[in-house]
């Protein structure tokens, strides 16, 4: 299933994806500089050129509880979507952080092999880590049996090295069906009573997220959900958080830069840019509610950088600054839990997958994952269709995005071929 839920098409898996990428590197060494581009969308990501002297050596200060686990975590945490050194989570353990999140998917099971790398020989119940419902092809479908749900988190833990997660999310939910799915649900009580595993988490950001959010926390089946929250957004998740922490059940933001644009905004003083993630980090962390945030990390000046807003709470210039910054942004962000325009599309465009695809490849430097996630769309659904189009689901955005520009754009940024 595809990120919000919806069926996703199967003609393109892994495998092709590699058959891709080296025929194209194979290709654009036979014609020189011929594919230059996708040469460069396959190599690494650009290293953070953000950096003061003043965050070296900063460190986690403020641990929270989260929830019924009993376990405090690091306020801020690291998401391990973009992680290929261990040396860089070894790093991170040094200076604080004892919550990691990951995923098979992320970095096509690399970003796990690197993680378990990084943690070995730190002892085991320093450590909190969480993993996916899923394997290195995508998430799994509902009704995938329970053996083979089962085999999918004990690869997990051979790739990280460890005998047990602490807590595994059922993945990028977006309807109380698939959070309910027996098959899943049934596949946790059987290795838990194994020991493999520990706690029971649901990771949203999409349209229903509210819903699945307010179902997750009543049902009372689950330990920990790991949400899409940031600045002034999503006005019943306070509500939904204050019920989870009633209940203690842990609440981990994720998505908390809104989108990630501050390195890209001309309207932005160096100042503005480098102040802005720790700014979004301390908004996040006044709600008390929230246990802790995960934030993608992949290299040592991002440690430094995102730790200096341990423990702290935002100042008024923290709040004018990304008041400026949701003003400048408005019509490129995508709203998580959205939605609006979907039903307007004649051809059933998955526009918010997309448009979460494009900011992955423009904002976070995960080009490589971003073309990934798009060959695994319905080749019946991509955004091929929207150059010819009307664009009706222009006049049902709320916030006036120019969907049908940005859809091609990202059509000829991700595709393979
Ligand atoms: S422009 Fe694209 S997303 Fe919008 S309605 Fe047309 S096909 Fe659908
Ligand atoms: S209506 Fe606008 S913000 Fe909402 S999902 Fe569609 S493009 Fe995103």
């Amino acid at each position: 299933m595809g990120d919000s839920g919806r069926p996703q098409g199967k003609g393109l898996r892994r495998r092709d994806l590699l058959v891709s990428t080296g025929a194209i590197a194979a290709g654009a060494a036979a014609a020189g500089c011929e594919y230059r581009t996708q040469l460069y969308l396959l190599g690494s990501p650009p290293e953070s050129e953000v950096r003061r002297p003043g965050w070296s050596g900063s460190s986690v200060i403020a641990r929270r509880r989260l929830g019924r686990t009993g376990f405090d975590m690091s306020d801020i945490s690291f998401g391990t979507t973009k992680l290929q050194d261990p040396a860089v989570a070894r790093r991170a353990i040094e200076r604080g952080i004892n919550y990691f999140d990951t995923a098979p998917d992320y970095a096509d099971a690399a970003s796990e092999r690197a993680l378990g790398e990084g943690i070995r020989g730190t002892p085991r119940d320093q450590l909190f880590i969480a993993s996916k419902f899923c394997t290195p092809d995508g998430h799994l479908d509902d009704d995938t049996p329970v053996p083979e749900v089962m085999a999918a988190v004990e690869a997990s833990l051979r790739r990280l090295q460890i005998d047990h997660l602490d807590l595994v999310h059922i993945h990028a939910v977006n309807s109380v069906e698939r959070l309910m799915a027996p098959n899943i649900h049934e596949a946790f009580d059987r290795l838990k009573e194994q020991g493999k595993v520990r706690f029971l988490g649901v990771s949203s950001h999409t349209p229903r997220l509210e819903e699945v959010m307010r179902h997750a926390v009543d049902s009372d089946r689950f330990d920990v959900i790991m949400v899409a929250y940031n600045f002034e957004h999503w006005p019943k998740l306070h509500g939904i958080f204050h019920d989870a922490h009633e209940k203690d059940v842990g609440v981990v933001a994720m998505k908390t830069l809104k989108g990630a644009h501050h390195t890209q905004l001309a309207e932005f003083t160096p100042n503005e840019r480098e102040s802005f993630a720790q700014a979004a980090f301390k908004w996040v962390l006044a709600n008390p509610d929230v246990s802790g945030l995960v934030i993608s990390i992949r290299d040592f000046g991002q440690i430094d950088e995102y730790l200096y807003a341990s423990g702290k709470a935002p100042t008024a210039s923290d709040l004018a600054l990304l008041e400026k910054y949701d003003g400048l942004i408005t019509r490129m962000y995508c709203r998580p839990g959205c939605g609006a325009c979907l039903e307007s599309c004649p051809a059933d465009v998955p526009i918010d997958d997309i448009l979460r695809y494009r900011m992955y490849a423009e904002n976070y430097g995960q080009e490589r994952d971003a073309m990934r996630a798009y060959a695994k769309l319905d080749p019946e659904r991509t955004a091929a269709h929207c150059a010819s189009c009307s664009a009706p689901c222009e006049a049902a955005c709320p916030y006036e995005i120019p969907i049908r520009e940005r859809l091609v754009a990202t059509h000829e940024r991700l595709r393979w071929s």
